[in-house]
């Protein structure tokens, strides 16, 4: 006999209205342990995309306050308040912080929303339930990691250690604030690293709120800075700064490239970055299940109002069942209306700020231009007053040289390519500045794992779209990026091998 788990009553719209409006929220940077505002007093307003309303004025760290957080992480770093503690005793400071997160997952889940527009059921059962595995899963990994004893003869013993880099410094984008932070920090700070990281200025309010609770469960003071700020002024000093070993950078393409030469300039920080896709997510008319084909290549481009880095921004469909997949796909989206992001039955929330659905209005815009044809959505939507919704939005008919089929949107829109052969498939998905993933439907294992070896990503998904978990490096190929997040492979990035060779008498 089994006993279901009790489900907890959800909390209504109304209750987290109630929740949003009593809430605390951090404003300053959070620097040694403490907050502090920016040296030069200014801040800068941090505006909800729900309805236009500013939630707080937020510290605007500059060069200065990273000088600050920097000197603090060093000093952290050499005295070995962390760096030096045994793995096993840093495993459970960190199991206190996942713990503290799944505590306050509501608080942070909201801020979240507040923040980016997100709908609050996904910001509770995607990002935080996310966050806190990704710092649970760094804190049992590190105490089962060893070493090695290299095969050099009975005349020396000769020790490879993995030794933490130094001084962190993490540059996040704002589509999953936290959730691509804790990609960065849950390693950084399992392998003994001192960190400094920087929120995009659409969101840094989680970011503050997180590094408290990490203090309160025992991080010491000056191992997890936050500078909220500017990127050309807080995350350039962070790029530029001669005393960060490594540089964490997720976000677009653009801006990853300013981050290898500020290390060029600087101090040649080791970079590594997770930037933007274009991906391609390809249906053959020998897929399984069409309606779940239908369903994933919908959700594949929505989900998070599109501010995905792995969307699946191109659908490529073979040309036999190409009329009646978009039919379905149609049809599906348009039941996905844009909803007040605090409505617990909302799927689509706001666009993350009023700048990024401008930018979105003028792709749709464009997409027209370039001929595609507008098969759904194509405007905005109003479910709340004075907020940044955007329709999902499909083009059917797109050239695969159009721009809406190259560059990256980073919002609902979706654009409908059709191919006739494998051959013609590959070449089309491959045609892209970016390899960050792509999907392939087909009831073929020999197509699938062709398919697999033959795109250039860094994730091929079959029969499904954006499945994962921890256990599974993130990241891409070509100008999507290098080095990955998630897996004991993330840290690579925040270790480096030292040799001690012992000469034997
Ligand atoms: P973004 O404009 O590149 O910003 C990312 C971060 O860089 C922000 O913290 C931003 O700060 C900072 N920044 C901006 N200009 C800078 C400069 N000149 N110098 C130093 N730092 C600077 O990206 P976004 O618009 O926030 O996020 C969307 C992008 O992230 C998309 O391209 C998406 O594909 C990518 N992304 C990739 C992954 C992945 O794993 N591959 C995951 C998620 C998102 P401010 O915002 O404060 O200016
Ligand atoms: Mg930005």
């Amino acid at each position: 006999m089994s006993t279901k788990p009790s489900r907890r009553p959800e909390t209504t719209r109304d209750q987290w209205s109630e929740r949003a409006a009593a809430l605390a929220i951090r404003s300053q940077l959070f620097i040694d342990g403490r907050f502090e505002p920016a040296a030069s007093g200014r801040t800068f307003d941090c505006v909800s995309p729900i309805d236009g309303r500013v939630l707080t004025a937020v510290a605007a760290g500059e060069a200065e306050d990273v000088d600050r957080a920097v000197k603090a992480a060093r000093a952290a770093f050499e005295a070995g308040v962390w760096s030096n503690m045994a793995p096993a005793q840093r495993k459970k400071v960190l199991q206190r912080f996942a713990q503290l997160v799944r505590e306050h997952a509501d608080e942070l889940a909201l801020l979240e929303t507040l923040d980016v527009g997100k709908p609050i059921r996904f910001s509770r059962s995607v990002d935080m339930v996310q966050v806190e595995e990704a710092i649970a899963w760094n804190a049992e990994a590190i105490d089962k990691i060893y070493d090695e004893v290299a095969p050099t003869g009975a005349k020396s013993l000769a020790l490879v250690r993995r030794e933490p880099v130094g001084v962190v410094g993490a540059v996040v984008p704002w589509n999953f604030p936290l959730l691509m932070a804790a990609w960065k920090f849950a390693p950084a700070l399992a392998t003994g690293n001192s960190l400094v990281l920087k929120p995009a200025e659409q969101s840094p309010l989680s970011a503050l709120r997180v590094a408290e609770l990490a203090s309160e469960a025992g991080v010491p003071p000056g191992v997890f800075n936050v500078v909220t700020g500017f990127g050309e002024t807080a995350g350039k000093a962070l790029g530029l700064h001669p005393d960060v070993d490594v540089l964490a950078f997720t976000g677009s393409t653009q801006v990853g490239k300013h981050f290898l030469n500020y290390s060029a300039q600087s101090n040649m920080k080791q970079v590594w970055l997770e930037c933007g896709g274009k991906s391609p997510n390809i249906v053959f008319d020998d897929a399984y299940d069409m309606d779940a084909a239908v369903k994933a290549a919908a959700m594949g481009i929505f989900f998070n109002q599109g501010q995905v880095c792995n969307a699946g921004s191109r659908l490529l469909v073979h040309s036999a069942i190409k009329e009646e997949f978009v039919e379905k796909l149609v049809a599906f989206s348009e039941r996905l209306r844009p909803a007040d992001p605090l409505d617990p039955a909302a799927i689509l929330g706001a666009m993350a700020s009023a700048e990024q659905m401008r930018r979105v209005l003028d792709y749709i815009e464009i997409g027209n231009s370039e001929g595609a044809r507008l098969a759904t959505g194509g405007g905005t939507a109003e479910p709340v007053a004075g907020g940044s919704f955007v329709q999902p939005t499909i083009f059917d008919g797109v050239a695969p040289d159009m721009r809406i089929a190259q560059e990256e949107i980073f919002g609902p829109v979706l654009s409908v390519i059709s191919f006739d052969s494998e051959e013609e498939a590959i070449g089309i998905a491959n045609a892209s500045m970016y390899g960050l993933a792509a999907a392939v439907w087909t009831r073929d294992l020999n197509r699938a794992l062709r398919l697999g070896q033959r795109l250039k990503s860094g994730l091929v998904w079959v029969n499904c779209y954006d499945a994962g978990d921890m256990s599974v490096p993130f990241g891409g190929v070509k100008q999507s990026g290098f080095g990955r997040d998630r897996s004991l492979h993330a840290l690579d990035k925040y270790t480096q091998l030292k040799t001690v060779w012992i000469s034997l008498r």
